[in-house]
C-alpha cells in the first residue's frame, strides 16, 4: 500500500507530464506588457487553475480512487494481516501437531517395543507355566508314590509315620495311625493340637522336654517312649523317634517321626520289672529297686534322708532248724511287721517317706527321708528292734528274733550310694561286734575300721594254717571243795600281726566270714586232744566244755564233728560238754535241741552259758536237755552290788536244782563271792578266784597239785 501510495505521488498530475509545462513558458516574452503578462498570466493561471482543478479533480478523483484504494488496501491489509495471523496460528498449529505425531509415534515405537517384550514375557510365561504343570504333575505322582509307599512302610512295619509342616502344622498321619488307635480319617479330623492331647497326662511333661532338648539341639534325634489315647479311651504305649529338619535360615521347616506300638513290651516289661524288681518271697522292692530308688532319692531328696540296714541276728539259725518253708515263712512275718511299720499311722511317715527293702537273705534296708514331722532315723531304728523282739508265732512255736542295725544318713556320710551301702555295712557290722539287737550309726571313723576289718578278716581265715590260734583252758571248781570239776576251752588268737586279738572280737568276725566253721570244728579237735592228754584219774569226773557258735549248729554234721573227735581221740564222750546260750536257744530251738538231745544221749554235757544276760527265762528251762546253768559273770558282779539281784540268784539256783541241774557261777573274783555263792548252794565256780585261763600244760598241771 505505502509502496502504492509512493507510486502515485511521483506520477505528472497535470496530464501533460514535464515535457509539457517546459514548451508553455517559452511563448511568454519576458518584456511584453504587464497586461500580457497578467494575461499571459491569468492565462497561465486560468491554465494553471484548469490544471489546478484538473489536478485537483485528477487529485480528487486520485484520492477518491485512492481513498478506495486505500480502503480496499486497508481492508486487504486487514485480511492479510488476519490472514496471516491465521496463517500463523495455522503454522503453529502445524507445527504442534507435527510435535504430537513425533511423540506419538515415540510412544508407538516404546509401545511397540514394550508390546514385543509382553509378548516374549507372555512366551517365557506360558513356557514356564508348562514347565511347572509338568512338574506339579511329577511332583503329585511322587507324592502319591510317598504316600504310597508310607501306606507300605506303616503297614509293613507296623508303624505310625507322621509329617507336621511348620509353622503352619499341617499334620499328616499314615493310614495306621487311625487303624492303631481306632480314629477315622474322614469323620476324626486330627490337628497337631488334637494329637498332642492324646498324650497320657502323666506323659506331657516328658514328652515336651524330650522336644526341647531336640529343639535346642541337645539331642541328635528325638526318641521317647509314652503312651496315646485310643478312639476308644485305652491308652497304647508307643516307642516314638522323631527328627526335626530346618530351613537355610535355621527356623523350623518340619517335624516328622515314627511311632511303634510296644504295649506288649511295656506289660512284658512291667511283668520282668516285677519280678526283678520285687522279691519273690515277701512282695517288697529288692536290692535292685531299692539301688535304682536310692539313686533317685539322692538325686532329688532336699531334705536327705537315711538308710536303716538291718540283719536278722539269728535267722540262719531257725532256718536251718526248722527248715527252709519255715524261715521263709518267718521272713514273710518280719517283712510285713517292717511294712506295717514304715506305713503306719504311729510312724507319722508318708508311703513315700519311708521305703522297706529286702536286700538278701535275712538283711532287710529301710530308706527313710528326713523331714521335721518325721520321727528321727533312730527313733525308727529303735521301734523296729522293738517290733522284731515280739515273738513269731507259727505252726504252733514261738520264735524269738533280733536283729541288728547298721545307720547311715545322706548327704552327710556320703551321697554316692554304693557309698552309702558300704557305710550301712559297716555300721551293721559293728552293731554286730557291739553284742547285737542293737542300732549303731555309722561314723566316718568306722571306715577306716572297716578296711583294717577286712584286712583283720583275711588274716583271720589264715589263723590256723599260721598257727596263730590256740586254746586256753579255765578251770572250774567245786565251790565248797575247791577241787577242780572241769575245764572252759577259751579261744585265743595271737595274730602276728595284730597280736592278741580278744574273742569277743574275732569270734563275730569268724561267724561273719564263715570262718567260723572251720574254727569250731579246729577248737573241738583240740579240746578232745586236750581231754585225751587228762589223767585216767581224772576222767571220771572231769569235763571240758567247748563253747559252739550257734552258726555251728546250721552246718550239718556238728554232731558227727563232736562224735568223730570224742571218738579219734579215745576220750569217753561224758568228758565233753557243749556250752550254749539262751539267745541260741531262742533262735533255733527245735533245730539245737534235737541235736543236744543226740549229744546227750551220746552222754555229753550241755551247759547253759551266759545266763542271765538274755531273757533269763526259767520257764523253759525245763524242756532243755541240758544239765549245767552258767550264771553270767556280770550276773555273779552284780549280785555282790545289789541285795534284791542276791535274791534273784538264790532263787535261779533254787530253781535250777529243782530241775536237777547243776550251777556253774562265771567270773567269781572275790571270796565274797564265793561265799556268797557257797551260801546260795552254787555249785561250781569259774574265775579269776580260783584260776585264769591257762595254756593246756599249766592247765593240766593243775590237775598233778589236786
Ligand atoms: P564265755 O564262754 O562266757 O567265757 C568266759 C569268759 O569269761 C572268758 O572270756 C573268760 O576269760 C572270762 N572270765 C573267766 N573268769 C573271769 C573272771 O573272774 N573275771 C572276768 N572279768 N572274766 C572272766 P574270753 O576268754 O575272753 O571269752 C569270751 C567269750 O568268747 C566267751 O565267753 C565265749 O562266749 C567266747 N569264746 C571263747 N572261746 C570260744 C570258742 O572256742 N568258740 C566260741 N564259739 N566262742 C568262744
Ligand atoms: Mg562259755
Ligand atoms: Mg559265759
Amino acid at each position: 500500500m505505502e509502496q502504492n501510495a509512493q507510486d502515485y505521488r511521483n506520477k505528472d498530475v497535470s496530464g501533460k507530464g514535464p515535457a509539457g509545462r517546459a514548451s508553455v513558458w517559452p511563448h511568454f516574452p519576458v518584456f511584453r506588457s504587464r497586461k500580457a503578462e497578467v494575461e499571459t498570466l491569468k492565462a497561465a493561471l486560468a491554465l494553471r487553475g484548469e490544471a489546478l482543478a484538473g489536478a485537483r479533480h485528477a487529485l480528487e478523483e486520485y484520492a477518491a480512487r485512492f481513498s478506495g484504494l486505500a480502503e480496499e488496501t486497508q481492508r486487504q491489509i486487514q485480511a492479510q494481516t488476519a490472514s496471516n495471523a491465521a496463517l500463523a496460528a495455522f503454522e503453529q498449529r502445524v507445527a504442534e501437531l507435527g510435535r504430537e505425531r513425533e511423540a506419538a509415534l515415540a510412544r508407538l515405537v516404546s509401545l511397540e517395543a514394550s508390546n514385543g517384550q509382553l509378548l516374549s514375557d507372555r512366551d517365557a510365561f506360558l513356557e514356564r507355566n508348562r514347565a511347572y504343570e509338568a512338574a506339579l504333575t511329577q511332583a503329585e505322582r511322587t507324592l502319591a508314590d510317598i504316600r504310597q509307599v508310607w501306606g507300605l512302610i506303616s503297614e509293613a512295619a507296623d508303624v505310625i509315620l507322621w509329617d507336621c509342616v511348620i509353622p503352619s502344622m499341617q499334620l499328616t498321619l499314615s493310614d495306621s495311625f487311625y487303624r492303631m488307635l481306632g480314629y477315622d480319617r474322614e469323620a476324626d479330623a486330627i490337628t497337631w493340637e488334637i494329637w498332642r492331647g492324646l498324650v497320657h497326662p502323666d506323659d506331657r511333661v516328658q514328652v515336651n522336654r524330650l522336644y526341647h532338648d531336640h529343639l535346642i539341639g541337645r539331642t541328635d534325634r528325638n526318641a521317647a517312649e509314652y503312651r496315646l489315647r485310643r478312639k476308644d479311651g485305652e491308652y497304647r504305649w508307643f516307642s516314638a523317634s522323631a527328627k526335626i529338619a530346618y530351613n537355610p535360615d535355621g527356623s523350623v521347616q518340619r517335624y516328622a517321626g515314627v511311632l511303634s506300638d510296644i504295649t506288649d513290651r511295656k506289660h512284658q516289661e512291667a511283668i520282668i520289672a516285677t519280678l526283678a524288681y520285687y522279691d519273690n518271697l515277701t512282695g517288697l522292692p529288692n536290692r535292685t529297686h531299692l539301688l535304682s530308688l536310692l539313686e533317685a532319692r539322692l538325686a532329688g531328696s532336699e531334705n536327705g534322708g537315711a538308710l536303716l540296714l538291718l540283719d536278722l541276728d539269728n535267722f540262719k539259725t531257725v532256718n536251718d532248724a526248722f527248715g527252709h518253708a519255715f524261715g521263709d515263712r518267718l521272713l514273710q512275718t518280719v517283712a510285713a511287721r517292717l511294712a506295717h511299720l514304715c506305713e503306719s499311722e504311729a510312724l507319722r511317715v508318708s508311703h513315700e517317706g519311708a521305703v522297706v527293702t529286702r536286700f538278701g537273705g535275712d538283711e532287710f534296708m529301710v530308706v527313710l527321708e528326713k523331714r521335721p514331722e518325721y520321727p528321727h532315723p533312730y527313733e525308727v531304728a529303735d521301734r523296729i528292734l522293738r517290733i522284731l523282739r515280739d515273738p513269731i508265732c507259727l505252726d504252733g512255736r514261738s520264735v524269738y528274733l533280733s536283729c541288728s542295725i547298721g545307720l547311715t544318713m545322706f548327704p552327710e556320710d556320703g551321697v554316692r550310694a554304693d557309698l552309702l551301702l558300704k557305710n550301712a555295712d559297716t555300721a551293721l557290722s559293728r552293731a554286730k561286734t557291739a553284742g547285737r539287737k542293737c542300732r549303731v550309726a555309722y561314723d566316718t571313723d568306722m571306715g577306716v575300721e572297716a578296711a583294717t576289718r577286712m584286712e583283720m578278716e583275711e588274716a583271720l581265715r589264715g589263723a590256723i594254717r599260721n598257727n596263730e590260734l590256740a586254746l586256753v583252758f579255765q578251770p572250774q571248781a567245786d565251790l565248797a571243795t575247791r577241787r577242780i570239776t572241769g575245764y572252759e576251752a577259751l579261744l585265743r588268737w595271737n595274730s602276728r600281726i595284730y597280736g592278741n586279738v580278744p574273742p569277743d572280737r574275732f569270734i563275730p568276725m569268724a561267724e561273719e566270714c564263715g570262718v567260723i566253721h572251720e574254727i569250731g570244728h579246729w577248737v573241738i579237735r583240740e579240746t578232745c586232744r586236750f581231754a585225751a592228754l587228762i589223767p585216767e584219774s581224772w576222767r571220771g569226773g572231769l569235763c571240758v566244755s567247748i563253747n559252739v557258735s550257734p552258726l555251728q549248729f546250721i552246718e550239718d554234721g556238728l554232731l558227727e564233728k563232736i562224735r568223730d573227735a570224742i571218738r579219734s581221740f579215745g576220750i569217753p564222750s561224758s568228758m565233753i560238754a557243749v556250752e550254749i546260750t539262751e539267745t541260741m536257744l531262742m533262735e533255733n530251738f527245735d533245730g539245737i535241741v534235737g541235736c543236744l538231745q543226740a549229744l546227750r544221749a551220746d552222754g555229753c554235757h550241755i551247759y547253759l552259758d551266759d545266763f542271765g544276760t538274755g531273757y533269763s527265762s526259767l520257764n523253759y528251762l525245763k524242756n532243755l536237755p541240758i544239765d549245767v546253768l552258767k550264771i553270767d559273770k556280770s550276773f555273779v558282779q552284780d549280785v555282790m552290788v545289789h541285795p534284791t539281784e542276791r535274791k534273784l540268784l538264790r532263787a535261779i539256783i533254787g530253781m535250777a536244782h529243782s530241775l536237777r541241774l547243776k550251777v556253774v557261777a562265771e567270773g567269781v573274783e572275790t571270796e565274797a563271792q564265793r561265799t556268797f555263792l557257797l551260801q546260795a548252794r552254787c555249785n561250781y565256780m569259774q574265775g579269776y578266784l580260783f584260776s585264769r585261763p591257762l595254756p593246756q600244760d599249766d592247765a593240766r598241771a593243775l590237775l598233778d597239785h589236786g
